[in-house]
């Protein structure tokens, strides 16, 4: 809904600069708010700042507080083919020394975020090393905003020092991520199973597990990829799957590998737990979309929707994830391109190109037919030609595709 009034500038607060945090500050300003990105890191990045330093970290992650934010791996390398991943603006093109490859390693991605920052002048709106603690609502007259919109309250500490500060925003966009925290399964004798116990989020390399015999639980894209490495250390690695139907790439790594076996759940002895992390198919333009939004919402240019009609809309919506049979704590999980679509169209931001939504599931397509090879071999060259003919390719010049 688009309405009357306009140009409302706001204070606003982003909590995280990870892809969404990051593109959210660049739209904000783009509308004409003040922004201040708080990060508790010392780099931008979120997930792709990759940290190796797990030593200290509960093997569970069950402390309230992770000391790592990122739950990336060494060998980790995209599942989706860089040419979707681009901001709308700032295609994912490859540069000059660094990693060419179609689907390359997490590396390349920070490095991707580093540029689009610089490219936009986003650092200097972060302050980094600083973790914020809490978010409320300000009380009292004195604390609402403009028309009496509640103005917000972040409390955040810095890493050196430790110094708190109080400051009231606005509006406050937490954008922290959500594949972080560790979700756990409920396994009968988990609590008192003696051996080595650890959740993906901890997980760095393979060597720890040489000669061991490794339970891997969770048949998702981390599952199977840390299993196809286990199996060249490990001395046997039991993937355990919800279903025994598994795609034709996975039966083929299992023959070729005779210490890989795959299970149904419901192991009473494992020696190493991985949660299921699905991911947001093509996230970094939906981020752009619901930063838009935010940021038009936050200047007046569009209203939400009322209170009656979000609620109804909430209910419809988990009633029918219960009834497609999706739990709860995979609300946020809503890949599909329709979804992307439709929330495009509260900010008037472009639909999904039709050539990323092909070389996504292309690309989804090659995964479930070879495992081991997708992110080298593909057959996807004309998307791949329309892609770099699209205007998101050559707004930087015609050619800056191919360009090193
Ligand atoms: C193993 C793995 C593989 C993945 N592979 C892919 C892939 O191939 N393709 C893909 O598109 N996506 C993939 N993802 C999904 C990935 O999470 C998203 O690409 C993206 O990083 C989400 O961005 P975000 O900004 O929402 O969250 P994050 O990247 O998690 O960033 C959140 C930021 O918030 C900060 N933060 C958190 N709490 C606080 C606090 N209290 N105070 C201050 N700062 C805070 C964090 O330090 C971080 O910088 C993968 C995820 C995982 C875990």
């Amino acid at each position: 809904m688009v309405s009357e009034k306009v140009s409302r500038c706001r204070r606003v607060c982003v909590v995280g600069a990870g892809p969404s945090g990051l593109v959210a500050a660049r739209e904000l300003r783009k509308e004409g708010h003040s922004v201040v990105v708080l990060e508790q890191n010392h780099d931008v990045g979120g997930q792709w700042l990759y940290d190796h330093r797990v030593e200290g970290e509960d093997a569970m992650g069950r402390a309230p507080v992770l000391g790592v934010h990122s739950s990336i791996y060494s060998s980790l390398r995209l599942t989706s083919p860089r040419e979707i991943m681009g901001y709308s603006d700032f295609p994912f093109l490859v540069r000059r020394g660094r990693d060419a490859r179609r689907f390359p390693g997490h590396r390349e991605l920070l490095l991707y975020l580093r540029d689009f920052c610089d490219w936009f002048g986003l650092r200097e709106l972060v302050r980094f090393d600083t973790r914020v603690d809490y978010v409320g609502m300000a009380a009292g007259a004195a604390e609402q905003g403009a028309g009496g919109a509640a103005k917000w309250v972040v409390r955040s500490t810095g890493k050196t020092g430790g110094k708190v500060v109080e400051e009231t925003y606005d509006a406050v966009v937490v954008a922290i991520g959500h594949y972080s925290q560790p979700w756990l399964p409920k396994i009968t004798g988990m609590e008192v199973w003696k051996r080595r116990q650890m959740h993906s989020h901890v997980y760095r390399v393979p060597d720890p597990f040489r000669n061991e015999v490794v339970v891997v639980v969770g048949n998702s894209l981390s599952g199977q990829d840390i299993s196809i490495e286990l199996v060249d250390v490990a001395k046997e690695v039991h993937l355990s799957a919800k279903s025994l139907q598994i795609s034709e790439g996975l039966s083929k790594v299992i023959n070729k590998c005779p210490n890989l076996h795959i299970h149904l759940q419901g192991y009473k002895t494992p020696s190493l737990f991985l949660n299921e992390v699905s991911i947001l198919v093509i996230g970094f333009p939906f981020f752009e979309s619901q930063a838009k939004w935010i940021a038009q919402v936050l200047s007046g240019r569009r209203a939400l929707p009322s209170r009656d009609d979000m609620m109804k809309s909430v209910k419809e919506f988990y009633q029918a994830r219960e009834a497609a049979g999706i739990p709860q704590r995979n609300t946020h999980d809503i890949a599909d391109f329709e979804y992307c679509d439709r929330y495009a169209e509260h900010c008037d931001f472009p639909h999904l190109e039709e050539w990323r939504k092909q070389l996504c599931l292309s690309a989804l397509r090659n995964s479930d037919a070879d495992l081991e090879g997708y992110r080298d071999r593909y057959d996807d060259e004309e998307l791949l030609q329309e892609a770099y003919q699209s205007a998101h390719f050559t707004q930087f010049g015609p050619d800056a595709a191919l360009s090193l």
